[in-house]
């Protein structure tokens, strides 16, 4: 019999019900500081998964084992960020309802405020990993405090003092790094301090966002606002993978513009981070606790 077109992130075909992963795109740019393009990355990246193999030889872990539930792009209103993020919100909480675990790609980064509004919620003892090439501490920007440069002021707001580490951090205001001092966990320019990390979150409900441009524009150029000084691929592919053995109870990868590469060598570096994380999330379930 004939099946109709639907297409999923490679590997990501179980249904809503047997999934343990719920993933969701969330294409919204409208408070992008520089070069906008994130609206198009979930779409992209959907298309472009199957040039990656299943199989990942790092882990020795197949995606074809795990059960992760592809939700689609949500229908997000351009012209009113408040409106995006309660959507956003929506769906999260929708999934963590259902007692699964919420993998968003973005979008700008002011997205993860949504699912991390839904995870506080569910988890009132939310700690937030952020990896990221800026602050994303700005309490107002042009006027507005809700934009993709203060999407962890807000997430503090939510969260307070000492609940965010901050890693690869090499730009932004020097108010904003004062701040960070006294209310965040902040690390300057690269992921070494992972396992003081590991440490300090161990066994905490924790949701992880990812900026992308936490790389170098070296590797990854496909992003709004590039900032060299970087960490390489596997640096962060390591660094990721090692968060994802944490008490994840939501997820982000946020700030590919899949346009504003060309080669689309971003999007597959966006898509390799994706399949790493999502295999190191699933691998409980597929080797079985006792063999983790
Ligand atoms: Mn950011
Ligand atoms: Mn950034």
């Amino acid at each position: 019999m004939l099946s109709p077109n639907v297409e999923t992130f490679l590997g990501c075909d179980a249904s809503f019900d047997e999934a343990r992963i719920v993933l969701y795109g969330a294409p919204f740019d409208s408070t992008t500081s520089f070069r906008p393009g994130t609206r198009f990355a979930s779409h992209i990246m959907r298309g472009e998964s199957y040039g990656l193999e299943t199989y990942s030889p790092y882990q020795d872990l197949d995606m074809e084992d795990t059960r992760i539930f592809d939700s689609g792009d949500l229908e997000l209103c351009f012209g009113d960020a408040e409106q995006a993020l309660r959507d956003i919100e929506l769906r999260a909480r929708e999934i963590l309802a259902a007692n699964k675990l919420p993998f968003m790609i973005g979008g700008e980064h002011l997205v993860s405020l949504g699912a991390i509004r839904a995870a506080a919620d569910k988890y009132p003892d939310l700690h937030i990993l952020h990896f990221d090439a800026h602050t994303d501490l700005r309490d107002e920007y042009l006027g507005t405090k809700l934009t993709h440069a203060g999407v962890m002021r807000r997430a503090w707001d939510l969260v307070g003092d000492e609940h965010i580490w901050q890693l690869g951090i090499r730009s932004g205001l020097r108010e904003e790094f004062q701040w960070a001092r006294e209310h965040t966990r902040l690390h300057k320019f690269d992921l070494k301090a992972m396992p003081d990390a590991m440490a300090a979150l161990k066994g905490k409900p924790v949701y992880f966002t990812i900026d992308l441009d936490v790389m170098d524009p070296s590797v990854f150029p496909g992003t709004g606002t590039p900032e060299y000084g970087g960490v390489s691929f596997k640096e962060l592919m390591e660094a990721a993978i090692l968060g994802c053995s944490l008490n994840i109870v939501g997820c982000d990868v946020v700030e590919l513009a899949p346009g504003l590469d060309q080669s689309g060598a971003s999007t597959a570096a966006a898509l390799k981070i994706l399949r790493e994380m999502l295999l190191k999330l699933e691998e409980p379930f597929i080797r079985g606790p006792q063999m983790v």
